[in-house]
């Protein structure tokens, strides 16, 4: 990859301009006319330390019409950007490739209003999800998102990765819970789409090329967004399966058993939890080892029934040996501990060096066998093993098993050309065989971009880059990456 030389190169002029407009003395991290290095570095490196850039200019705009004037200068100056929320995001979409000047959204981040009886939250783009959940709960409602990362993703940057998470499978997408933005085209136009109407079918739905673009048509400055109620009961169950056949058993017993109370159903395979055991210190929750594990949630309006409802549930797949041993948490403390077996899995296997991460959408049936062939592939190359003199510490599969969504997960001592060759094409040219997706949640970034027509074909892509150079003719917004490929 070259940078793009119709890019202008940062002079000391351009930072004085930035630090005009902001002038404040946080809000511009100036590495050009002076050595602000070790302070720009966070800004650089993305949350896997896989992806580094070479930025020397980062700003924090603090107010919509700051973006606007910074994303205007910058188009006209042709000096490339990249929007940056929490940086925790998995495909190095969120970090410069070359030296794009980094727009940092933290400094915007006011809850700008609540309204209890709708539900509906209007908030700035850099609002942490945690706060937001956090301002929500005080107020008996609840956001209809939550990932591992959330004490440092913003909720921008959610959005523009139309995140997923843990309880899609009660809440739905983003696409559907998103009822407005404001957001700032490249030349500097702000776009006032903040609506708090459930229902609106007055022309095309614009707000929705901004959820999942990836910071590469504008930046989005605020959101407004429905909220549910917060379930005043929440029951959480851990339990070990023998095979993933009944893993799969297990979720249509949920299913139908839970219905309308389950609200996550989480799969993690034994290695998976090996490894975070071995990682974090923890101990499992269950004495003995299953090949499968499964997180299931429910959220109802009492507490009794619920618990009752869960415990018949694991009763019945305990009696028809579906699933082979089960815990319920009897607390908060309990239930926090259930879920950081299954949030702190991706954390905890970049602990060896690094991991080679597939985010992918598999029809059902088929979701594990894709885990057990890797590993052979791997087995057979030579490349796995339990000492130092090999890359691959395991191959291991977990992940949203409401939503059909698999973490294939490769932890490794060491980045290696050897295993990217054995991976890659051989883990998209599985999953476009099974018309399946290449990446589920976590985007395109740069990690995925040269990958997307293993998902979309020409036509659709065709379409994508019209959309493109539409909202952004002179390519300034994110560059290299999403449909660079
Ligand atoms: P960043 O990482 O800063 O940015 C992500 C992308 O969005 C970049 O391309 C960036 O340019 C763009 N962007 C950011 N803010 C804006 C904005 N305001 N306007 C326009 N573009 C913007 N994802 C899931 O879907 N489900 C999960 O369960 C999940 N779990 C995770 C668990 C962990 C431990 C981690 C580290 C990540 C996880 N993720 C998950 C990845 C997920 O994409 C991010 O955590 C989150 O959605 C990104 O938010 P962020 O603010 O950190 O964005």
């Amino acid at each position: 990859l070259k940078r793009d030389p119709k890019f202008a190169e940062l002079t000391t002029d351009h930072v004085k301009w930035f630090k005009d407009l902001l002038g404040n003395e946080s809000a511009v991290l100036d590495g050009v006319s002076k050595d602000a290095s070790e302070d720009i570095e966070p800004y650089n490196a993305d949350w896997m330390r896989k992806y580094k850039g070479h930025t020397k200019l980062v700003v924090k705009p603090g107010n919509t019409e700051e973006v606007s004037k910074i994303l205007k200068y910058c188009n006209d100056n042709m000096l490339a950007v990249v929007p940056q929320g929490g940086n925790t995001g998995l495909v190095g979409g969120s970090v410069p490739v070359f030296d794009e000047i980094v727009v940092n959204l933290a400094r915007l981040n006011q809850i700008r209003s609540f309204d209890d009886v709708s539900g509906i939250l209007v908030a700035d783009a850099g609002v942490i999800l945690e706060v937001a959940d956090n301002y929500l709960a005080e107020r008996k409602h609840i956001f209809p998102l939550d990932l591992g990362a959330k004490g440092s993703c913003q909720i921008g940057g959610n959005v523009a990765t139309n995140a997923g998470g843990l309880r899609l499978l009660r809440y739905g997408s983003l696409h559907g819970n998103v009822l407005g933005i404001e957001a700032v085209l490249p030349d500097g136009t702000i776009i006032n789409n903040l609506s708090k109407l459930r229902k609106d079918n007055t022309g095309y739905d614009i707000k929705q090329l901004f959820i999942g673009a990836e910071g590469t048509i504008g930046m989005i400055t605020a959101i407004s967004i429905l909220c549910p109620q917060r379930s005043q009961a929440t029951n959480v169950a851990y339990f070990g399966l023998e095979s993933f056949e009944k893993v799969q058993q297990a979720f249509a017993e949920a299913k139908g058993m839970l219905g309308e109370i389950l609200s996550a159903f989480e799969l993690m395979d034994g290695r998976s939890q090996n490894l975070y055991k071995g990682a974090s210190g923890n101990s499992l929750p269950l004495e003995n080892e299953h090949p499968f594990y499964c997180l299931v949630e429910t959220s109802g309006s009492n507490s009794d029934h619920d618990q009752e409802k869960l415990e018949s549930f694991l009763e019945h797949v305990m009696g028809e040996e579906i699933v082979s041993d089960g815990v319920v948490a009897q607390d908060q403390t309990q239930s926090r501990e259930l879920w950081g077996c299954r949030e702190g899995v991706p954390e905890h296997l970049g602990h060896w060096g690094g991991v080679y991460k597939y985010d992918l959408s598999i029809p059902i049936s088929e979701m594990y066998a894709l885990v057990e062939e890797t590993r052979e592939r791997m087995d057979k190359a030579g490349l796995i093993g339990d000492t130092d003199e090999f890359p691959i510490v395991d191959v291991v599969g977990y992940g949203h098993m409401g939503d059909a969504n698999l973490h294939l997960n490769v932890p490794v001592r060491r980045y290696d050309k050897a295993v990217e060759k054995q991976l890659e094409p051989f883990v998209y040219e599985w999953v476009a065989k099974r018309n399946g997706s290449i990446s589920a949640e976590h985007g395109l970034g740069i990690a995925k971009a040269p990958f997307i027509g293993y998902s979309r074909d020409e036509t659709m892509i065709r379409l994508m880059r019209q959309i493109k150079d539409l909202y952004d003719p002179k390519g300034i917004m994110n560059p290299y990456k999403f449909l660079s490929g």
